[in-house]
């Protein structure tokens, strides 16, 4: 069986981990946080004193880290991937980091001898618990096959989407939906509660109806109407405030790139900014209906 390596233990690096090691992987992990490494090493990951330590002997890494600049250091530092993995690893990045990280990651890649794989993901840390993520696969054709193999345990439908820069481009249209949507979902809940609305009730005629959508159904930013969303548990993330004013910043810059209008975007990504500047950028991004009604 191959040698895994993973960086990043977070809220969705930990669960996905455990796949790897229930299929049979041997796994030596590193994250800065001591709470993550504590909590991975109780999962069954061997844990590292650094990177260069968890990928030196491994066949596959992967990572699993908040943005572009975390991952563009932990791959091209000098302590970090490139300079410490085998010629011939396969570096696989699942965190969403934009289009032109994703490529400047396959460029400092080609000089190393290491295969890099961009992998984003969806289906939030429910996906990564139950292994049922889909992936949005970015690489050379002729790595595709193996990638697909590795990622097998983490996901129901992995997705060769095409060259550098494919996958991340996927995720980024991707979760431009949905972060617009959880941005309306908090807006409508915030209007519903002060309306007087029994948001129970709503919450059956709404997924029955025109306003059904994936985060109200599984996020929904009312406390005690999904009990395991994060609203049922104080807004614990789940899925950061500011991760996903990250993930529409990536958009809008996408946008801007090619010539397209995003205005929804824009809006949904300044809410988002300001809450997560009030003090909810660690919460989960359905807690900006809070911000919205005047609670935080
Ligand atoms: P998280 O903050 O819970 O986890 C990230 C982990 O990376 C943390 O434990 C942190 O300590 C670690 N880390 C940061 N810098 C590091 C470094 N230099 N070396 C080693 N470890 C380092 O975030 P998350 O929710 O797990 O998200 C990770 C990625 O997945 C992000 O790009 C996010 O946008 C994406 N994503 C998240 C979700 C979700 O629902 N949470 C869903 C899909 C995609």
């Amino acid at each position: 069986m191959p040698t895994i390596a993973w960086i990043g233990l977070g809220l969705m690096g930990n669960p996905m981990s455990k796949h790897l090691i229930k299929a049979g992987y041997t796994v030596r992990g590193f994250d800065i946080d001591p709470g993550a490494c504590e909590r991975a090493a109780g999962d069954g990951v061997e844990m590292a004193s650094g990177i260069a330590d968890a990928v030196a002997d491994a066949d596959v890494v992967y990572s699993m880290l908040p943005s572009g600049s975390d991952v563009h250091e932990v791959m091209t530092g000098s302590n970090g991937v490139f300079a410490n993995a085998r010629p011939g690893t396969m570096v696989i990045d699942c965190s969403t980091i934009g289009i032109d990280y994703a490529r400047k990651l396959h460029e400092a890649a080609s000089s190393t001898g290491v295969v890099f794989v961009e992998a984003p993901v969806s289906g939030g840390t429910e996906g990564a618990r139950d292994g049922t993520l889909t992936f949005m696969i970015g690489c050379e054709k002729r790595h595709a096959g193996k990638a697909k193999e590795m990622l097998q345990p983490l996901g129901d439908y992995i997705a060769y989407v095409g060259g550098a820069g494919t996958g991340q481009a996927a995720k980024v249209v991707n979760n431009l939906i949905m972060g617009v949507c959880v941005t309306v979902n908090c807006e409508a809940t915030a209007l519903g509660q002060r309306l007087g609305l029994d948001m129970k009730e709503f919450f059956e005629i709404a997924t029955r109806s025109s306003a059904d959508n994936w985060s109200f159904r599984l996020w929904n930013p009312a406390p005690n109407v999904v009990p395991d969303a994060p609203s049922s548990h104080d807004y614990k993330a789940g899925f950061k405030t500011w991760l996903l004013a990250k993930d529409l910043q990536l958009a809008v810059e996408a946008a801007r790139e090619v010539g397209v209008v995003l205005e929804t975007a824009k809006t949904a990504h300044k809410l988002m900014t300001s809450h997560a500047d009030s003090g909810g950028a660690d919460m989960d991004a359905t807690s900006l209906v809070l911000h919205l009604s005047g609670k935080k």
